[in-house]
């Protein structure tokens, strides 16, 4: 039975705090939310268009416009809809995550089942999810590390003239989480060589993408020549992307709205593990509706960095929770998103 388009909605949404990483500060989102609709029921699905990966929220809905005017879908057949939103368009990943996403929330509730349990996934798997601690001032940042204290995993931004001033403020703050450290790419290799031996005092787990997306040998470099763990979010986008960084990394970050969507999130998941990587799943600044949908995942990969609906003021949805870090999946079919305004109470 086809599938038709019920709404794409712009949600403007506002960050509890700026969230600033060492390329620029974020004090809003705006997802797109997409439905889709069978039989009285409603698929839902968010893109969270990166401006990194050449999406915006205009280009999404351009998009949309564009699949919109020669949608068919039959129910279930998910591996059709991938294939032909890729033979639609190239690029644009968030935009087809937004589809994918509803597509699985439609048919998981078809069929009275959740995302998870369609995939063959244990929901007691779920890792921890960090809690992210953006670019501040040293104090300001050890006051939201000590502020996050029921997240036992933090994941701080790096790359300013001084990080060193900004860890020992977190490492006093928070003495015994876990901390990782993303870099965005700011450092040069022999940057990166020199911040990180000064960063392992400060028992950091691993480093993400310490140099630019495209320097896939100075990442190398980095990797044979740094203490510490390193993982590609930036330099490693989809499944096609893990050969070329193999010998770079020793972990990969998956999203959503990089692999466009659930089946490209899969393909870079299992591309990945078939290398020997480590792998997280990361997110965009998200809505409960993204973070939800990647959290159904959660049980296939190492580490989770889902917190992007946690550092928005006004989620107009809710679904995946944390309870002292670990990620509780929603039992209800799809994804199990609820919109606040629906609640009772
Ligand atoms: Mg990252």
């Amino acid at each position: 039975m086809p599938l038709t388009y019920l709404t794409h909605r712009i949600h403007t949404v506002h960050l509890r705090e700026p969230f600033r990483i060492s390329r620029g500060t974020q004090t809003i989102a705006q997802p797109v939310i997409v439905t889709l609709t069978a039989d009285g029921l409603t698929g839902i699905g968010e893109a969270a268009p990166s401006s990194f990966y050449g999406e915006t929220t205009a280009t999404v809905l351009a998009t949309l416009e564009h699949f919109g005017a020669q949608f068919s879908y039959t129910l279930g057949d998910i591996q059709s809809l991938h294939n032909d939103l890729n033979n639609a368009l190239r690029l644009n990943p968030a935009a087809k995550s937004a589809v994918m996403s509803a597509a699985y929330d439609l048919f998981g509730k078809s069929v009275g089942q959740p995302l998870y349990r369609l995939l063959g996934l244990d929901p007691q798997r779920t890792p921890l999810t960090s809690f992210t601690i953006g670019i501040a001032e040293p104090e300001e940042m050890a006051r939201k590390a000590g502020e996050a204290q029921l997240y036992p995993i933090l994941k701080v931004k790096v790359g300013t003239d001084d990080d060193i001033a900004r860890l020992t403020a977190i490492r006093h703050a928070r003495p015994e989480a876990i901390i990782r450290v993303d870099a965005n790419g700011a450092w040069t290799p022999r940057q990166a060589i020199t911040m990180i031996e000064r960063l392992q005092p400060f028992d950091i787990q691993f480093v993400e993408q310490p140099v630019a997306a495209h320097d896939i040998a100075g990442l190398a470099w980095v990797r044979d020549h740094a203490p510490l763990p390193i993982f590609a979010d930036e330099s490693c986008v989809t499944a096609l992307d893990v050969p070329r960084v193999t010998s770079a990394v020793d972990g990969i970050v998956v999203k959503l709205a990089k692999t466009g969507g659930i089946l490209g999130a899969l393909e870079q998941i299992t591309a990945a593990r078939l290398a020997g990587k480590q792998t997280m799943l990361g997110c965009m600044i998200e809505t409960s509706v993204g973070i939800t949908a990647a959290a159904h995942l959660s049980p296939l990969v190492d580490y989770a960095d889902l917190d992007g609906n946690l550092l928005i003021l006004d989620d107009p949805f809710t679904g995946v929770t944390v309870k002292e870090g670990k990620l509780i999946l929603p039992e209800k079919p799809g994804l199990g998103i609820t919109p606040r305004d629906s609640e009772v109470g």
